[in-house]
């Protein structure tokens, strides 16, 4: 199994996290990523935060008045 130590492979993934869902292997990865890499951990929660807001505003949309 890989592990990752390379923030651009980790920004990788948590941007393809959002189109796929991630094998065993790579969440193992991340998680163990970003418990010890700050910069990468931000960068997930803004993704996470765009996501969300996102989702609101589309399903906002959807619904309607
Ligand atoms: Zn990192």
């Amino acid at each position: 199994m890989k592990i990752l130590t390379n923030c651009k492979e980790v920004s990788e993934l948590l941007s393809q996290a959002q189109d796929r869902p991630l094998g065993l292997g790579e969440k193992f990865g991340l998680n163990l990523h970003l418990m010890m890499c700050n910069g990468c951990r931000n960068f997930g929660k803004q993704l996470d935060f765009i996501r969300a807001a996102m989702k609101r505003y589309l399903e906002r949309g959807v619904s309607g008045r």
